[in-house]
């Protein structure tokens, strides 16, 4: 085998806690992520120089060591000790530092695909604990479906998700949030309200749509909306066009809504087209990762 195709797909949370700040800076979370049909296209070429070179059609993302595919990359070739090298082709479609794991969905797609590429056979739990080392979102990126995510989001239950018949709507607004900001503001200040859990995990059993949008929940909304108010625009459109509820993803500005009705999804999402740029319409998906062909 000399290349290997694969779908590297997008999270949204259906709900976000911070319970806490670990020594080493890393946040303990307690957080529901979902995979959606929202997916960048990594083709991977063996190459027999031992180098790794990175292109994408994204102007976003940088083609160097500092993308996290080529650290993901790296990290596999020291682990096993493997001297040939690859390129990396990244054709994004998820938006770019948006909540929705796009690196971290990437790096997922390069350690499943070199483990396919080079005959690792890894397994999932190895792929997962390699993951880890990358970013704390890499391993349920290659877990993929629905999972409560606690501890630094590594620690994984598999849950039930949202069923296929849920329009999802996304709208990723143009300006930059940086994660490190959100989470040191969430330091600052007390937390009043926060998700109940397990109720949302009993709603997405239940496949009861409208309680689970009325009750999704992220802590970190209000600290990214207080400095860009576009996110209650956002949400209040949706809301106003018959979303059942809307709630911003990770750290945002990404702002998702659900629908049971496909013609209002559609309404709203040419409404937001008149303002934003990236707005999509998708479902959920089981498979984070997907090997193409
Ligand atoms: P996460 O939830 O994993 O933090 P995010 O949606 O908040 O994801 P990303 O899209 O992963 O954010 O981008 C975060 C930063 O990482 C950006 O500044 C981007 O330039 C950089 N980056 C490096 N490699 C990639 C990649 N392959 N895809 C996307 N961003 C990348």
């Amino acid at each position: 085998m000399n290349s290997i195709e694969l779908k590297s797909r997008a999270k949204i949370n259906l709900s976000i806690d911070v319970l806490g700040k670990r020594p080493d800076g890393y946040h303990l979370v307690e957080m529901i992520m979902q995979t959606i049909d929202l997916f960048d296209i990594i083709k991977i070429f063996s190459l027999d120089e031992d180098k790794i070179i990175i292109s994408s059609n994204s102007k976003e993302i940088p083609t160097d060591s500092s993308n996290i595919v080529y650290k993901a990359a790296n990290l596999i070739k020291k682990e096993f000790d493997i001297k040939k090298g690859i390129e990396i082709y990244i054709d994004k479609n998820i938006p770019v530092a948006a909540g929705m794991a796009g690196g971290s969905s990437n790096a997922a797609a390069i350690l499943v695909g070199l483990s396919k590429l080079w005959d690792l056979n890894l397994s999932n739990d190895e792929l997962k604990k390699l993951g880890l080392k990358l970013g704390a979102d890499v391993p349920f990126c290659i877990e993929g479906e629905a999972s409560l995510a606690e501890n630094i989001g590594e620690k994984l239950t598999n849950i039930d998700g949202l069923s296929e018949d849920v329009f999802i709507l996304v709208c990723k607004p143009e300006l930059f949030v940086s994660t490190k900001e959100v989470y040191e503001a969430v330091d600052s200040k007390v937390i009043e309200k926060r998700p109940d859990n397990k109720l949302l995990i009993q709603l997405l059993k239940e496949n009861n749509i409208e309680l689970l949008s009325k009750n999704m929940y992220n802590v970190l909304e209000s600290v990214t909306k207080e400095k860009y108010p576009v996110i209650d625009e956002i949400k209040n459109t949706m809301i106003d066009n018959k979303a059942l509820g809307a709630m911003m993803s990770g750290s945002g500005p990404t702002v998702f809504g659900l629908y049971s009705n496909k013609d209002d999804a559609e309404k709203c999402k040419k409404i937001l087209l008149e303002n934003f740029k990236q707005v999509y319409l998708v479902k959920s998906h089981k498979k984070g990762v997907e090997i193409n062909g």
